[in-house]
């Protein structure tokens, strides 16, 4: 077994869609960035990429790049569970907390967890996503940007 941690943040804009775990999230402001900004998905990928030694997700898919321009963030994680598998690993289970001050996340969990136990590889419970605000402290609770933090325990595969 191996595990990975993955960390991500991204500014909160106007005019951005608000995608998280590859859903889109009804709000007045989105993620910035230069693909979807999907932080859950990014640090999940860093985490799983982590686990199996293979770099981290800036050496996968620059920012330099224009492919990966408003790219979405589960071709990026179906893309690295590919180098995972080639690398002779699965996933065990992913963990992850968001931090983000509104809106609520609860109702959207379930569909975020679906998505990316498909891009995954693996059984929706063995994914699992959790949300906080940060209090209203520091850029989380000024609603600045969110930030995730992500954990992976891949497994040998067969
Ligand atoms: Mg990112």
């Amino acid at each position: 077994m191996r595990i990975g941690f993955g960390y991500d943040v991204h500014r909160l804009v106007a005019g951005r869609p608000l995608i998280l775990g590859g859903e889109t999230i009804p709000h007045d402001r989105g993620l910035d960035g230069h693909s979807d900004a999907d932080a859950l998905l990014h640090a999940v990928t860093d985490a799983v990429l982590g686990a199996a030694g293979l770099g981290d997700i800036g050496a996968h898919f620059p920012d330099t790049d224009d492919a990966w321009k408003d790219a979405d963030s589960t071709k990026l994680l179906e893309t690295a569970m590919e180098a995972v598998r080639e690398a002779g690993y699965e996933i065990g289970n992913v963990d992850a907390t968001v931090v983000l001050e509104r809106p609520k996340l609860r109702p959207h969990i379930d569909e975020m967890r679906a998505g990316m136990a498909r891009a995954l590889g693996c059984l929706q419970e063995d994914v699992s996503v959790k949300a906080t605000t940060n209090e209203g402290m520091g850029f989380v609770g000024v609603e600045d940007g969110a930030a995730v933090y992500a954990v992976a325990l891949l497994v040998a595969g067969n």
